[in-house]
């Protein structure tokens, strides 16, 4: 029966032989526990979660179908019935707790980072440092033997189905686009050639599985790569899949390899779903929509106008397993949303990590980290309601502490107020908003506008004391720091000063850019960004008439000359996260903004701003200097600057977050302190 909220998403599908119970999916996402037999109480641990959070299919992680499809060495590989022991605690876990669920099969081709790595032809991808062999005639037959056991293993294991990963330029989509297929024999050169692999591998896992088993397939609706597939070859490829047995067809947005950005913050939401529409008159099979849809509402609207059949949210339901649950009975402004910071998950899985969440802390860690009731009830008070602040606060009252949270500013939120100003991190807003909720329904009190001093906090009995007071801005020791041409970026962002159209930022960390963007940003046009503008800036063409929907971008019109500026050697931009930092270097290269690494800084006057640079010196004539020069611990509510310190007499204090330590603060790290301790309390 359909839901009374969210009527067209949360009705169930019915595929024939077995019905859905919703149209939301949980997107395959690397979590890094499947490459460990050991790891897999932990997967079953962390699917069992988001089956009971209500979601109607989950896919897992890519699992290699043989050992030269590995993305990384001895990555999850699914090829001898050994392996379906471990997978049987998955899908148990998720049945148990009425759920369905798919293992996604993935061969990475040339994006495999390891030296057995094969394609169709023999082309190094420009993000990879392994060129891989050219699959011969027999390698490709061994490799469609390989999906086909695969399937069979995974249906053995228990699976509901597979989903056969044909996107984001792994080893199918190497075979079906000209960019990386120059093969000269049937496998290469027209579409029905390039074609042929996934066609063949989806007809022999059919004729394998029988019919009454999933076969979802993720298909590449638009590569964003040169020599990317036009959408008449997209739509070719899709009806031939669906001709040889896909029972859903996923969508794919962008390879690996492009130089647009399909996920992060800045992507507008649900940007992609007018050419899931697209592919969805052309087949007859349920299509699903993907990429930054992280809202039950928009979910709905994309099913509601007919845009698609499902909904995949991978990265949601890593920031809230009961996303589905919460949207169903109403309560969907209680959803914890996924910001697309990349942060804690994909930045992690590139650096070989353990991916998790960075507005909760708890994804991929559910047997580790635990907020069980206590049996000891403290008062406790939290001071700054900045992001480690409110998650521990949030995080103690689950538990069932007595606690009380202050700031003295008149709203919670610390930096992310400020982060918000951004643009592309409207986002940002959604999780001040969430702790909010949280905040009331966990029965938190909230002094607001209050700056607490030690001597207040010691007289009111509090058992202990969380100090989360963040950080105050560095001022850098330059001459003529005081000049009225100097700002800090709380003067930009927060109290909207005046800013010229030449500006120098001193500091280019992640501030320093943030800076650089909002600058970049003429304030009569609204934000979020529309999408038409968007599309037209990063050069994306939906229609997709070639090139996989690669057209010329725009050009840009600055709003502003900008230098950015450090002393360090490297690159600019360098220290960065590794999913989304690119994309803030190509804005600022695009938007002229010169960045300058080896900076030394002599002094600032009415002529701007005076730099020693390659031995030599130069002006820079600005009419502001903006200091994004880092930051530090306010830590006056200690009572020394050690948190050893007052461990074993009441009160005991804590410090966690920016006022712990100032140095590679962000909130990751000071959601997760939050909540570690609040857990420990
Ligand atoms: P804060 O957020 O600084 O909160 C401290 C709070 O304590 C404040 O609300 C303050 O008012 C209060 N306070 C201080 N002293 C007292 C007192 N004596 N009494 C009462 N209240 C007090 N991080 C990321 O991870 N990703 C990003 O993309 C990102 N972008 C950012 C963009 C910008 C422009 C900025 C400024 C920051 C960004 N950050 C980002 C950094 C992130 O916001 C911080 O790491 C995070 O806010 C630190 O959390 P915190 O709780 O330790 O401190
Ligand atoms: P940061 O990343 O540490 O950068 C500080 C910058 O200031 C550096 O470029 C540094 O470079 C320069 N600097 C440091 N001391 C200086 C001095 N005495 N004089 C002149 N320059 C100096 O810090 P931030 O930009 O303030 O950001 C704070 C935190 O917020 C970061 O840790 C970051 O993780 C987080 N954040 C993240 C994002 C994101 O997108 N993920 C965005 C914004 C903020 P040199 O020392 O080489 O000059
Ligand atoms: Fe979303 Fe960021 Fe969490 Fe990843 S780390 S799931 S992008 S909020």
């Amino acid at each position: 029966m359909a839901s009374i909220h969210y009527p067209h998403l949360l009705a169930p599908l019915d595929l024939g032989f077995t019905q859905l119970r919703n149209r939301t999916i949980m997107g395959s996402m690397h979590t890094g526990l499947e490459d460990r037999f050991y790891n897999y109480p932990k997967l079953a641990a962390y699917f069992r979660e988001r089956a009971r959070g209500g979601v109607g299919l989950i896919v897992t992680g890519g699992i290699s179908p043989n050992r030269r499809g590995w993305l990384l060495p001895f990555g999850g590989t699914m090829n001898s019935l050994g392996d379906i022991w471990n997978h049987r605690k998955v899908t148990s876990a998720v049945h148990e707790e009425g759920g369905k669920i798919v293992m996604q099969i993935l061969h990475s081709g040339r994006y495999g980072y390891q030296p057995f790595v094969v394609s169709a032809s023999a082309k190094k991808s420009p993000i990879s440092m392994f060129k891989p062999k050219a699959l011969t005639e027999s390698g490709i037959e061994s490799t469609i033997r390989d999906y086909v056991r695969c399937a069979r293993l995974a249906q053995k294991s228990g699976y509901d189905g597979v989903e056969i990963m044909g996107s984001e330029g792994y080893l199918l989509n190497q075979f079906l686009c000209a960019r990386t297929n120059l093969r000269q024999d049937r496998w290469g050169g027209s579409i029905e050639n390039r074609m042929r692999l996934p066609v063949d591998i989806v007809r022999r896992v059919r004729a394998a599985v029988g019919k009454n088993f999933i076969i979802m397939y993720r298909h590449s609706i638009l590569d964003l790569v040169e020599g990317g597939n036009s959408w008449d070859e997209v739509v070719t490829v899709a009806q031939a899949l669906e001709q040889a047995g896909v029972t859903i067809l996923n969508t794919g947005i962008g390879w690996h390899e492009a130089r647009v950005p399909t996920i992060v913050t800045s992507v507008p939401r649900a940007a992609f779903a007018s050419v899931a529409r697209r592919l969805k008159q052309a087949v007859s099979i349920p299509v699903v929509a993907s990429n930054r849809i992280n809202m039950p509402d928009q979910a709905e609207a994309i099913i509601a106008n007919g845009d698609a059949d499902m909904v995949s949210m991978a990265r949601p339901f890593l920031a809230d397993p009961e996303f589905v649950n919460k949207a169903a009975s109403g309560r969907a402004d209680e959803i914890n949303t996924c910001i697309a910071c990349n942060q804690a998950c994909l930045d992690h899985t590139f650096a070989n990590k353990r991916a998790s969440c960075l507005v909760n802390p708890r994804a991929a860690h559910e047997t580790e980290l635990h907020y069980l009731k206590t049996a000891k009830r403290k008062k406790v008070a939290v001071v700054g309601a900045g992001p480690a602040g409110l998650a521990a606060a949030t995080v103690a009252a689950e538990c069932g502490h007595d606690v009380t949270l202050f700031d003295s500013n008149q709203k919670i939120g610390g930096q992310f107020n400020i982060a918000m100003q951004v643009p592309g991190k409207e986002e940002f807003a959604e999780t001040m908003r969430y702790f909010s909720r949280r905040l009331e329904i966990t029965g938190v009190q909230l002094q607001l506008g209050q700056r607490v001093t030690r001597e207040e906090l010691l007289t009111q009995g509090f058992d202990d004391i969380i100090v989360a007071t963040g950080i105050a801005p560095r001022s850098p020791n330059i001459k003529g720091v005081d000049h009225p041409k100097v700002l800090s970026y709380l003067d930009v962002l927060l109290h909207k000063k005046t800013v010229g159209k030449r500006v120098a930022i001193i500091g280019a960390g992640g501030i320093g850019f943030d800076v650089a963007e909002y600058l970049l940003h003429d304030p009569s046009t609204s934000l979020p960004i529309p999408l038409a503008h968007w599309f037209a800036e990063w050069g994306v063409d939906p229609q997709a008439q070639k090139n996989g929907g690669l057209i010329a971008p725009a050009a840009a019109h600055p709003f502003r000359q900008i230098y950015l500026l450090q002393r360090k050697e490297t690159k600019v931009g360098a220290g960065l996260g590794k999913t989304s930092g690119w994309v803030h270097r190509a804005t600022l290269q695009r938007n002229n903004v010169e960045m300058l690494a080896g900076v030394e800084y002599q002094r600032i006057d009415d002529q701007g701003l005076h730099i020693m640079i390659n031995g030599e010196t130069r002006v820079l004539e600005v009419d502001n200097v903006i200091l994004c020069a880092g930051q530090e611990s306010l830590t006056e509510l200690m009572p020394d600057q050690s948190s050893e310190n007052g461990k074993n007499s009441t009160p005991r204090f804590h410090k966690i977050g920016g006022a712990a330590l100032a140095s590679e603060l962000d909130a990751k790290r000071a959601i997760r302190e939050g909540a570690e301790l609040a857990a420990s309390l």
